[in-house]
This record gives C-alpha cells, structure tokens and sequence, in this order.
C-alpha cells in the first residue's frame, strides 16, 4: 500500500463516532470528519478550527451553558489523565431543535512514541435510550385498561408529594372502588367485567388534565386519581361529576342491591404535606373515606 497514513485517516474519518484527540494538557491534537461534520451542523465550538483549543477548558467553560455536564466530563478527563481512572464513559443528552438526541462518551489513553494522549469518542445513543423510554413507559401502563398502573402511581404520588411539600400547595387523591363489581361479574362474566373497566378507565382519563394530575388502576376494580395542587373543595366539585358520569355510562349490573346500573364508592383526602415520605398518610385517609362510602350505603363520595 503507498500511503499507509493517508489509508488509515480515510478509515478514522470514515467512522461514525465523533473522535477527538487531546494531549495531557487538554490541547487537541486531531479530530475526525464526523467530529467536524456534527460540530458545524450544530453551532459547536470545536469545528474545523479547532488548533489552540484546549477541550478540557472549553468543558469547564461550558458549565453556564450546560448545567453541569461541562465540569463532570472535564474531571472525568482529567481522572483518566492523572491515571486514577483507566477510563471515563458519560451519556448524556445533546438534543436538536428537531429531534431527541443522547450521546455516550469515552476517553482512553494513547501512547504514541513515548508521549501520552487520549483519545475522546462520542456515539450516539438515541435509538438504544428511546427503546429504554418505550420499556419504561410499557412498565407504567395497565395492560388491560390502558392507563397508569400501580407501579406508576406510586412513582406520581411520590413526586407530586414532593412537589406540593416544596410548594406549599393541597394535594388530592380519591380511590374509586367499584360497588359490587363480582355481581356484574357473575352475572355476565369476566370479560364483560373487563370490557367495564376498560370504560370506566376511559371515563377516568378525561377527569385529568393537568400535569400534576393521573388516573390510575389501583387494584383489581379500584382506581385512584391524585389531583396536585387541588383544594378538597375542588376535588369534591370533580369527583361528584365523576359519580354522575359513571352512572350516565349506564353499564347495566342488575343485581347489585344499590342501582340496577353500575356504581362507584369514592374516598377522597386532601393534605397539605408537611413532611418528606409522607404520602402513605394521604393513602391512609382515602382509604379510610373509602371505607366510610361503603359503610354509608356505597354508590357515594366521602371525604
Ligand atoms: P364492593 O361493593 O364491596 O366493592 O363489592 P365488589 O364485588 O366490587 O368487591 P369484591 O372485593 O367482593 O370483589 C371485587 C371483584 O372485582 C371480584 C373480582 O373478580 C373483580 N375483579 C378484580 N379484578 C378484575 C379484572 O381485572 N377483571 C374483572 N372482570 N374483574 C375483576
Ligand atoms: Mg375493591
Ligand atoms: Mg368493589
């Protein structure tokens, strides 16, 4: 082969990956075409001119911009400089005005004719993160009724919790629990019985709106609805429009000793939160108001 250098750069810049080289100091020494490319196309500092540029500086300057990614790689970097790392690798997101993007990055050393460098590879990550985003949001849903399950619930309850506590707000939660739902059951089957709970998710859903608000199976035929930043006297607005639109399905149960109609016992608590993990308290107070609707004669809200 006549020109082996020639060869071997075609190769470098025939990769995908974004490749930089710097020196112990931070100085860079080489960087490949898809570096060039990618930097240009998105307004990056390190371009074609990119000599006299020193990348762990430009990642401690980056810190503004950033948040604090910029200092994160710059002592990752540097670890591997010092040798107290053999290798530092981040992922982190870089997204475009069109579309969501994650990159991960490498550093390794290099030694080159009795000098050390180290080499900077960034690979974009995207399509591997948005599968994990589509697994994670696969393991939130109900995989009958189609909206959160318990697991997501209680991940909502917790931030929203939170929230409301940093933000000295009320926080809602109803548990709805279907009145006399193994009658229905009985008497048409189960999967009728699923094919109800499916409405009645439906008919949930549009009770939430807002961000700081979900619906929820809880269990079985009990489903909750967490409503952040809402007073109690709004929830009872709310939820007493639910009770009436659940009667207004008119999902026929005509052996329930209540309506000849499906029903719904609401337990309704709002607390301002005053401490961290405390949720289970809110947990507590609707149930017991749960309890209380059933008590009561069911087919009601109670709070
Ligand atoms: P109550 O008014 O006291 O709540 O009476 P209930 O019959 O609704 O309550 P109970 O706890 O006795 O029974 C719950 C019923 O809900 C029985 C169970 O088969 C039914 N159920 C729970 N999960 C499902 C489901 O996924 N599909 C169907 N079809 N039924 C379910
Ligand atoms: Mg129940
Ligand atoms: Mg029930």
């Amino acid at each position: 082969m006549k020109d082996v250098k020639g060869f071997l750069s075609s190769i470098l810049d025939s990769i995908t990956d974004h490749i930089t080289v710097i020196d112990n100091t931070g100085a860079i020494q080489y960087v490949n075409k898809s570096w060039t490319a990618f930097a240009t196309r998105n307004g990056c500092l390190i371009t074609e001119n990119w000599k006299n540029i020193n990348y762990i500086e430009a990642c401690d300057n980056a810190s503004d911009i950033d948040g604090d990614f910029g200092p994160k790689v710059a002592q990752g970097i540097r670890s591997v400089i010092d040798k107290s790392h053999d290798s530092f690798y981040f992922e982190y997101p870089c997204h475009s005005p069109q579309q969501n993007r994650w990159f991960m990055m490498r550093v390794t050393p290099l030694s080159f004719e009795q000098d050390n460098y180290f080499v900077i590879s960034h690979h974009n990550i995207t399509e591997r993160k948005l599968a994990e985003e589509k697994v994670r949001n696969l393991a939130r849903i109900d995989g009958l009724t189609n909206i959160a399950n318990r697991r997501y619930f209680d991940e909502f309850l917790n931030a929203e919790w939170r929230r409301c506590l940093r933000l000295e707000l009320p926080i809602s939660l109803a548990i709805i629990d279907l009145d006399h739902f193994k009658l229905l059951n009985d008497t048409y089957g189960h999967q009728h019985g699923d094919q109800c709970l499916i409405q009645i998710a439906q008919l949930l859903k549009q009770f939430v709106n807002r961000s700081s608000d979900i619906c929820a199976r809880y269990g079985g035929e009990e489903f909750a609805i967490v409503l952040g930043n809402t007073s109690l006297t709004d929830a009872q607005t709310l939820l007493g429009s639910l009770l009436e639109e659940i009667a207004h399905l008119d999902i026929t149960n005509p052996n329930s000793p209540i309506q000849s109609y499906l029903t719904a016992s609401i337990g309704l608590a709002t607390i301002q939160p005053n401490f961290e993990e405390q949720e289970k308290l809110l947990i507590y107070q609707a149930d017991k108001m749960l309890y209380k609707a059933k008590a009561n004669g069911r087919d009601r809200l109670e709070s």
